[in-house]
Formats: structure tokens, sequence, C-alpha cells
């Protein structure tokens, strides 16, 4: 299929996990590709390889911090200008320092919000000009199911990605005149390194109480994304999609 024909996205975080799948769906569909990441220089390679061999779509890696706030506006600049447009934003980049409250230390809180929710922030705004120029545009930002529901040992990361979805809502309202949509994905549990951090009894713990009885894979989640990301859901903004095999209901 060719949903993305043409069109041109950033993904944040794309090196491993989610945001590896949505680079590679996006390209499937003939969507071009920058993506950033914050360390895995090799694995960005690999990555920029496969999609423009496997693909032949555009697609270059950039080690960028999205934290960071003049470096995702250079980040973004140097995109429009290779690019020459943006169709597409996702705000994938994430972490997590999990801890119970009593243990949490600021720095744990700090971290959390900046890579999280501020990186957010960063990137819209860096590709708000060029959005509004073109009068088109489709943001989605990764949430979590767990910025809904809450979760003991994640207050600051619950805090993080319910903090997006508040932004997000707003970010619809703002521009949806000027056809300038923003949407929320809340995966559930994905098998990917983060994770795999967990250890068998957690994953069979979360997996019980699921009720599709699995884990998803970060294709399940690529795939919402290609759906946000298309012209498939022109008349889809604020939103908010799980895809969490029913954790969410
Ligand atoms: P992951 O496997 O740990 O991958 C994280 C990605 O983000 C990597 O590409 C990493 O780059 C990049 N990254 C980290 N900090 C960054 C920064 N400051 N600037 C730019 N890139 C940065 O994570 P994942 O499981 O795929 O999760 C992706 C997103 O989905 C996150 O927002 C996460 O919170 C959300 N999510 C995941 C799950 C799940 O079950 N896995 C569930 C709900 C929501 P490097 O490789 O260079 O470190």
């Amino acid at each position: 299929m060719n949903l993305l024909e043409g069109k041109t996205a950033i993904i944040t975080g794309a090196s491993r996990g989610i945001g590896k799948s949505i680079a590679e769906k996006f390209a499937e569909n003939g969507c071009n590709i920058a993506f950033s990441y914050a360390s895995s220089v090799e694995k960005a390679q690999e990555l920029e390889k496969e999609l423009t061999s496997k693909y032949s779509v555009k697609a270059k890696g950039f080690q960028s911090n999205a934290a960071d706030f003049d470096s995702s506006q250079s980040f973004v600049d140097e995109i429009v200008n290779e690019f020459g447009k943006i169709d597409i934003l996702v705000n994938n980049a994430g972490i997590t320092r999990d801890n119970l409250l009593m243990r949490m230390s600021e720095d744990q809180w700090d971290e959390i919000m900046n890579v999280n929710l501020k990186s957010v922030f960063n990137l819209t705004k860096a590709c708000l000009r060029t959005f509004l120029s073109q009068k088109y545009g489709s943001i989605i930002n990764m949430s979590s199911v767990v910025g809904v529901m809450g979760n003991a040992g994640q207050s600051n990361y619950a805090a993080s990605k319910a903090g997006i979805i508040g932004f997000s809502k707003s970010v619809a309202k703002e521009l949806g005149s000027r056809n300038v949509r923003c949407n929320v994905v809340t995966p559930g549990f994905i098998e990917t390194e983060m994770t795999a951090e967990l250890g068998e009894e957690a994953l069979k713990k979360w997996s019980d109480g699921i009720p599709l009885k699995r884990g998803g894979q970060p294709s399940d989640v690529a795939n919402a994304c290609v759906y946000l990301g298309s012209d498939m859901s022109t008349y889809v903004t604020g939103q908010v999609i799980s895809v969490c095999g029913g954790m969410l209901m």
C-alpha cells in the first residue's frame, strides 16, 4: 500500500523499538523519513540504509537530543532544507526512570519531564511555522496507557504521558482551523527493549491482565500511526487512540 506516498515524516527516537517500526511502516507506504536518536549511531546508520535500499525512499538519521530546545530547532531547520517540507511529525522519543515516589530523586523527575514531555513541545514548536505555511500537518504524539491509568513506581512517567494528552488536545484546538491535526497514541504493553528490562515474571503478570492475553508488537503501534499520518484520517484530531490489547476500556 502507498498510503503515505510523497509525504515526509519526522520521527523522534527511531533507532529501535516502536520508533523504528514506525519508520519502516511509513517507508513501506512511500513516505520519506527524517528520524532522530540519542546515542545508537550504528543502529541508526543500519536503519537509514534499510529504508533507502528496501523501500526506495529518502531517509536520514540525525543524532539530536529531543529534550533540548535549540537542538530540536536546528534539527527541524536542517530537515526543511534537505526534504523541502514536513507532512507528519511523530513525537515518539521516550524513556523510563522508574522508582517509588518515596525514593524518586529530583533528577529522575526532571529527566523524564525533559525527554518525554518537553521534547513534544520542542519539536512541535520547531515544526509549527512549516505546518502553518503549508496549511497542512499531522502531529502524532506517543503517550502511554500509564498516562491515563497511572502505575505504581512510574509517577514521573505517568505524569509526563498524561501531560502529552493535555498538550495534544490543546494543540488540536489551536491549529484545527489551519488544517493541522494533532492526535495521541497510547500503547499498552509493547515488546521492546524498554519493556524487556522488566524481566519474565513482570511480563507474565502484565499479559495475564490484558484481554488479548499477550504483549503487543511495535508494528501494532506503527499501524495506528500510518492511519493517523495518512489522508484516511483527515477528519480526526484531538483524539487518543489506544493500542493496548484491551487493557484500557
Ligand atoms: P525504546 O526501545 O527504549 O527506544 C527509545 C528510542 O528513543 C530510541 O530510539 C532512543 O535512541 C530514543 N531516545 C531516547 N532519548 C532520546 C532523546 N533525548 N532524544 C532523541 N531520541 C531519544 O522505547 P520504545 O519502547 O520503543 O518506546 C517508544 C515510545 O513509546 C516512548 O515514548 C515510550 O514511552 C512509548 N511507550 C512504549 C511502551 C512499551 O511498552 N514499549 C508502552 C507505552 C508507551 P537511542 O537508541 O539512541 O537511545
